[in-house]
């Protein structure tokens, strides 16, 4: 197809041609993506395939004695969530706090994910949590992975989380016992002990998915997912460019997400041939990282962070604000400017001035792709046909210049994927790539039921289970708290409203978990549960209030925003968004909220 481009008139407005013309295209993309296997595609890391999930990075103990203690709170989950559960905990009293995570340290996605070129592409001053009260200035904009892991550490240090807690250990069963007024807790290493409070944080992106290409197994050369790096083979370490493991070694980079374009750059240098296997291309914007200046980051205002994150909040969910401090590429990301477009008196319908935006956007990140790229074939096969937002959106300064390297090729697989493996390489469209090294970038599984995705399970008042409990739908109140299971938390996306700085949507719905322990302990340790008018009212606002997405997300490219292909009918998110569900949430504790779930 070329790199063409569908041009606007130079005030903004389209052609009714061009606009169908484009629709067109992307409806033709999205359908040579589309499989009748849609997220079955992948595959989990178990049976032969187990070794991809194996830890690199610490060894489990070999045996330990089964912990049968009684702690007031256990969170599942070390990663950022569970941290900042843990310290909002702490604040609000409890002694006893114990992490459990099948990890051997804390930190989460950022203790699994130690590839080259691992860095965070938040901006981290809005990233890292709890900044302010526990943190060391970080060294750029967009921080590298092993800083952030550090941050999780000084969190977990400052907060007293480690000692208690759990690692190399996953939670199986979490039954409540009535008479008790406490959680048993069962886990995958013989442990029995009780908590008070449950905080179940296990994270969007917990367990890492192989692509379902047949003959994956038949490969005898070296392979591994990006979340479990394999610098013994690569050599090298972690942040420290040079990878000399690599310097006689074919390798393919299979996954062009923002994890593989990440890797791409990082290891290209290094690489006797590298190529970039792709089946869907991502966006890919400016990141415009810099060091940070330490005489702007001496002169910050007390409450700083908290400013910056809502200011970052109200532009990426609302539009506009009187400012933009972050002032990256996200607040301009397609749904922004349709917000801008909608607000600067053209008149549009808005699905239409939010559908131009996008065109105009995608336009523009078309261009830039080929601008860079020096080979037009190349370029053109890089160019996503998409809306932005039917995938996570992208940004690096380095990755498309790979593709002027010598030494890197892109290997467009037209939207099908790898054909098949072979013991020696890969097969695309009929022709074999000999391989010494395969590095599968093709993320996590992501889409999984939040009452599943704990991976424990878990029962509550009468032995009811919460898949039970939520067989003919979700419910809860505020998305954190469900009928018939007392003192136990979620944390995560389920019924509340989520945005790209997750970490910002965590530590609000730990204050909220914390400032509600801080008022039970307070009255003596009464339990927390809504009551049956509270949480149906929530129910009814979430499908009274839903955004139905159903009908964008049916003409995106496959992936995991819409269930590769086969989008959900209901949706669980708040549809105000998040500066509004913050409010909601901050005005129901200000006004006798707390009453409603807090038992005498
Ligand atoms: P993704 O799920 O986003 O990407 C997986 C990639 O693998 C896609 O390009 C996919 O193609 C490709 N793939 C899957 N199956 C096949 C196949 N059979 N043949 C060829 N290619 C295949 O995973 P990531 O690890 O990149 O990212 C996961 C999430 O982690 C991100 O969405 C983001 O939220 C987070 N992340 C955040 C970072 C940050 O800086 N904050 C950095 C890295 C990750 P297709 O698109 O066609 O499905």
């Amino acid at each position: 197809m070329g790199q063409q481009q569908h041009t606007t008139a130079t005030d903004g407005t389209w052609r009714p041609e061009d606009l169908e013309a484009i629709r067109d295209r992307y409806r033709r993309e999205r359908d040579k993506r589309i499989r009748p296997d849609g997220t079955a595609q992948y595959l989990r890391p178990t049976g032969d395939l187990a070794s991809y999930a194996d830890d690199p990075w610490s060894d489990p103990p070999a045996a330990r004695e089964p912990v049968t203690d009684a702690v007031d709170a256990v969170v599942l989950g070390a990663g950022f969530g569970g941290l900042v559960a843990g310290a909002h905990l702490r604040k609000a009293g409890l002694a006893s706090i114990r992490l459990v995570d099948t990890a051997g340290d804390v930190g989460g996605t950022w203790y699994w994910n130690r590839y080259p070129g691992v860095a965070c592409d938040i901006e981290s001053y809005i990233y890292l949590p709890l900044l302010e009260e526990v943190g060391e200035m970080p060294s750029r904009k967009y921080a590298p992975g092993a800083e952030i892991r550090r941050h999780a550490e000084l969190i977990a240090d400052h907060f007293d989380l480690r000692r208690q807690s759990l690692f190399h250990t996953e939670v199986t069963s979490l039954h409540w016992d009535d008479e008790a007024g406490r959680w048993k807790v069962g886990t995958d290493r013989g442990d029995a002990f009780t908590a008070r409070y449950v905080v179940v944080s296990s994270g969007p992106f917990n367990r890492p998915k192989l692509p379902g290409i047949p003959g994956i197994e038949n490969f005898v050369g070296h392979a591994f997912h990006t979340s479990r790096w394999d610098y013994g083979y690569t050599g090298g370490a972690e942040g420290v460019a040079g990878y000399p493991g690599l310097a006689d070694k074919r390798v393919a980079v299979i996954g062009t997400g923002a994890t593989g374009i990440q890797v791409v750059p990082a290891i290209a240098p290094d690489c006797r041939e590298l190529l970039v296997v792709q089946r869907t291309p991502s966006t890919v914007d400016r990141r415009d990282d810099e060091p940070t200046d330490p005489g702007w980051w001496a002169g910050l205002e007390p409450g700083w962070q908290r400013r910056r994150r809502e200011n970052f909040l109200q532009l990426v969910t609302g539009g506009v604000a009187d400012e933009n401090l972050v002032g990256d590429q996200w607040t301009d990301i397609a749904p922004v400017r349709g917000r801008r477009r909608m607000v600067s008196g053209r008149g549009e319908d808005p699905a239409l001035a939010a559908e131009l935006a996008d065109h105009e956007k995608m336009n523009e990140l078309r261009a830039r792709i080929a601008e860079i790229v020096a080979d037009p074939e190349t370029a053109a096969a890089l160019q996503p046909w998409y809306r932005q937002m039917c995938k996570r959106p992208a940004f690096s300064d380095r990755y498309l210049q790979a593709f002027n390297r010598d030494n890197v090729a892109l290997v467009d697989t037209d939207g099908l994927g790898v054909e098949r493996m072979t013991s020696g390489g890969l097969v695309v469209a009929g022709v074999e790539y000999p391989m010494d090294l395969v590095i599968f970038a093709t993320g996590f599984e992501a889409g999984v039921d939040p009452s599943v995705r704990a991976g424990a399970d878990i029962r509550g008042r009468n032995g009811i289970s919460l898949e039970e409990y939520w067989a003919d739908g979700l419910r809860t109140l505020h998305g954190w708290v469900s009928r018939g299971f007392p003192n136990l938390f979620q944390l995560g996306s389920t019924q509340n409203a989520v945005s790209v700085n997750f970490t910002h949507v965590l530590e609000e719905q730990s204050e909220n978990v914390g400032a509600v322990v801080a008022e039970a302990e307070r009255r003596g340790g009464v339990l927390v549960e809504p009551g049956q008018e509270a949480e149906d009212a929530w129910v009814a606002t979430i499908r009274e209030r839903a955004v139905h997405m159903q009908a964008f997300l049916a003409e995106c490219t496959p992936g995991y925003y819409n269930y590769e292909g086969q989008p959900k009918k209901r949706t669980e998110a708040f549809g105000g968004g998040p500066v509004e569900f913050n409010t909601i949430v901050r005005q129901w504790r200000a006004n006798g909220g707390m009453d409603e779930v807090l038992s005498s």
